[in-house]
């Protein structure tokens, strides 16, 4: 496999950065190790892209690959023959998760309070890996490769992405792949769909007034209590009457705050909740139809409810050509699955994905004969992904970028 002569080194980054994780904002020392290693191998590097965003940028030596002047939508194309200038870009993220790490491991978290818990200390150790295998092959390169390695994947609703959109990382990219470890999948699978992977993930706030009033004479005041409990309800059949059968959305309401005494009928309840959706149009009405339902609800019982709709990641959707693409490319090496359903995680690659034509595969990382059941699945304090999937990202990373310039 490609990764062969790279994959103990790509331990011993992963390891080290494992040990030593960094919240969201603040990936200083993974962003300068990931620079350090890309300079090592001669390609333009970028810092502090869009915060602490790191890119590489390998160009491609095989003759032809490389127009006369910097790619612009005017100069891309076809050049001088059938060989056109291409431009892919590959991503990992960087940042970690504030929970207490509990797998035991010796090269565990040496942050208390801080933890690789979503694998992206793998995600990037493998990208580092992907760019040493291709730095290796620039002859055989049609085009450049951009390695994009981005800050606060996990602070929805800002994320990282998008800051690095706007310095411009995308400019000359034409189609992007990433992977994320994928613990229900064993080592050695991969799962690639086409449309959509993952959801959007909304947040919502809502305030809902009455008038307070002793718990016995509830004709004297508006009950904040009672008027919650139907605005749940009426939440709920959004669901189930105003978004299509077709179409998956969820709305949870995940804490509910109101009340000073058994017998005092409270004026105010506050709720939170999140909203997911996979097709970005349900995303685009949920904001209106929630808050209709919340002030309709609250007004009709003489109250008064204030929504405040915070919309997060969109929708992850994958390009099916290059979705296909990376199918085929992968197939010889490792088991390719297609799921059948999406998950209603979200993940910040969906900014990038919505720019360009996009690839988000599930790399199988549960290590095989560990039963699924009980296994630590993403966001879990003694989640590990099985080093031995790490050689199976890579050649995902490489095939993928090979056959999108080569073909
Ligand atoms: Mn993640």
């Amino acid at each position: 496999m490609y990764a062969d002569k790279v994959i103990e080194q790509v331990i011993g980054w992963r390891r080290d950065i494992h040990a030593h994780p960094e919240l969201s904002k603040h990936e200083e020392r993974t962003a300068s190790l990931v620079a350090g290693v890309l300079e090592g191998l001669g390609l333009e590097v970028r810092r502090n892209v869009g915060g602490n965003g790191v890119v590489g940028l390998l160009k491609g030596l095989r003759r032809g690959s490389h127009p006369p002047a910097p790619a612009t939508p005017e100069t891309r194309g076809d050049l001088g023959g059938s060989i056109k200038y291409k431009t892919v870009g590959l991503r990992a993220d960087m940042d970690a998760l504030p929970l207490n790490e509990d797998t035991g491991l010796p090269f565990a978290s040496q942050t208390p309070g801080v933890m690789h818990a979503c694998g992206h200390d793998a995600h990037t150790a493998m990208l580092l890996g992907t760019a040493c295998v291709l730095a290796g092959m620039r002859d055989e390169l049609k085009g450049n490769v951009k390695f994009i390695f981005q800050p606060a994947e996990e602070l929805n609703p800002e994320g990282g992405a998008p800051g690095m959109i706007r310095e411009g990382v995308l400019d000359d990219v034409e189609g992007m792949f990433a992977l994320h470890v994928w613990p229900a999948c064993e080592t050695g699978k991969i799962a690639i769909r086409s449309g959509s992977v993952m959801a959007a993930s909304d947040r919502i706030f809502l305030t809902v007034r009455g008038r307070s009033a002793h718990g016995s004479r509830p004709d004297q005041g508006v009950d904040a209590i009672v008027i919650a409990a139907n605005v749940i309800t009426g939440l709920q059949s959004i669901i189930s009457r105003s978004v299509s059968p077709l179409d998956s959305a969820v709305v949870t309401i995940g804490t509910i705050h109101g009340g000073y005494r058994y017998n005092v009928i409270p004026d105010c309840v506050k709720l939170e909740g999140t909203v997911r959706t996979l097709n970005p149009s349900v995303q685009d009405r949920m904001p209106e139809m929630i808050t209709r339902t919340a002030r309709g609800i609250a007004e009709a019982m003489g109250g008064t409810c204030e929504v405040e709709y915070v919309r997060g990641y969109p929708p992850l959707v994958n390009d099916a050509e290059l979705a296909g693409a990376a199918r085929e490319a992968v197939k010889d090496s490792m088991e390719v699955i297609i799921p059948e359903q999406p998950d209603l995680t979200a993940e910040d690659f969906a900014f990038f994905a919505r720019e360009r034509p996009a690839v988000m595969a599930w790399l199988g990382c549960r290590a095989e004969g560990m039963p699924l059941e009980g296994a630590p699945m993403l966001h879990n304090t003694k989640f590990c992904p099985d080093e031995g999937c790490f050689a199976y990202g890579i050649e995902y990373f490489v095939r993928s970028a090979l056959a999108f310039l080569n073909k």
